[in-house]
């Protein structure tokens, strides 16, 4: 009866709690294979971890900083000196998560530092109250769709692969990097073979308003959309490209906060949002944006970081959440990494849903001698 009632308490009104101890540790996990994008190509996961205790539960953040700033200014050092010298010192436990987010609007930016905190926190109030993590995000248990990612590849005869490899495994849709020099011919060729297949592209920034000629040329291929075009910090450009494109842009880089969203919906700037818990500052200011963006009529999706099982769990109950239509950037484990932190790794069903972890909190758990042998550093704060 208590477990029911817990949840009924909005997720910003629970309160922090006590903090037992506290962790932050940095892991390197190989990927299967290099992911590259029109930024960095990165050959490993390294990822910023927070472990929170209270009493017997222990709630997990992954930071979605890269080790270097190529996709965002924040890096993995970055985030674990934000979240040391002014975050963690906020966390009093008689507070409200909806005032501590006040509170962190006070430090300007950070976002992936200030999820990293909040994600954590989350899952022990959802643990104390007995609850999976969807349920006090307002989600309702579904099937989640999958979407994969595929970097830049050497050849289009590889990218021919990996999309076959990827339409084989049932995923929802395709994600296709693209740059200068391999945009058009190699869409052009996953089109030729796989004419309905959802698609999309991810730019990451590689193009100016002056390509606009020669992006308007992807308007011939039915795609869901492209992926940031523009600068990484644009939005009015955007606006300007989104009126001469058939095609919907999609905002990813440019969005940090339900202001920057809304801003670029006034705009015109896009008519679908990546929604990158990790980018926007957590999981309640995600669940703020996807309400908004289904008020504008604006598309959804979860987009993903190359995540640790921790980061990529943090996703899909995400995803329970109303307004999340369109499949996102969440794939198999196996995909990315031969061996994970934690268990169970993520495994597409027959038809490529994704089943939300059971259980309490996140759902899964962490394996401690798989976090030590992939632990580059470690750091009890507490
Ligand atoms: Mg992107």
């Amino acid at each position: 009866m208590t477990e029911e009632k817990a949840v009924e308490i909005p997720a910003e009104q629970q309160r922090i709690g006590t903090i037992d101890r506290i962790d932050l540790a940095v892991v390197r996990i190989p990927f299967v294979q290099p992911f590259g994008t029109s930024v960095q190509t990165w050959s490993c996961k390294e990822a910023l971890l927070l472990r929170l205790q209270s009493g017997s539960h222990v709630g997990w953040g992954e930071c979605v900083a890269d080790p270097d700033p190529y996709y965002l200014p924040e890096t993995t050092e970055s985030a674990r000196y934000i979240i040391t010298r002014f975050l963690l010192p906020l966390l009093d436990p008689g507070l409200e998560m909806g005032e501590l987010a006040r509170q962190f609007r006070r430090i300007r930016g950070n976002q992936m530092a200030k999820a990293t905190v909040e994600n954590a926190l989350l899952q022990l109030i959802a643990l104390r109250s007995g609850e999976p993590l969807y349920r006090i995000l307002g989600g309702t248990d579904r099937r989640i769709p999958s979407g994969l990612s595929i970097g830049l590849q050497e050849s289009i005869g590889a990218l021919l692969e990996e999309v076959r490899s990827a339409v084989s495994r049932k995923y929802h849709r395709i994600k296709m990097k693209i740059q200068h020099g391999k945009d058009l011919d190699w869409v052009r060729a996953v089109r030729a073979e796989f004419p309905e297949l959802p698609l999309m592209v991810d730019a990451n920034g590689d193009y100016s308003l002056a390509d606009a000629g020669h992006l308007r040329r992807l308007d011939d291929f039915r795609l869901m959309m492209i992926e940031q075009p523009l600068g990484y910090a644009d939005i009015y450009r955007h606006s300007i490209l989104q009126k001469q494109l058939e095609t919907a842009i999609c905002l990813d880089e440019s969005i940090h906060t339900l202001e920057d969203a809304a801003a670029a919906v006034d705009l015109g700037a896009c008519r679908i949002l990546n929604i990158k818990q990790g980018r926007v500052g957590g999981l309640l200011e995600s669940v703020r944006m996807a309400a908004f963006a289904a008020g504008r009529k604006i598309g959804v999706w979860s987009g993903g970081m190359d995540e640790t099982g921790i980061g990529r769990a943090l996703n899909i109950h995400l995803q329970a959440v109303p307004g999340f239509d369109l499949p996102g950037d969440t794939s198999e484990t196996a995909h990315y990494f031969r061996e994970d932190i934690i268990d169970q790794p993520v495994r597409l069903d027959p038809e490529g849903f994704i089943p939300i972890p059971p259980g309490p909190g996140l759902g899964v758990e962490v394996i401690p001698e798989r976090l030590m042998k992939y632990a580059i550093a470690w750091h009890r704060i507490r």
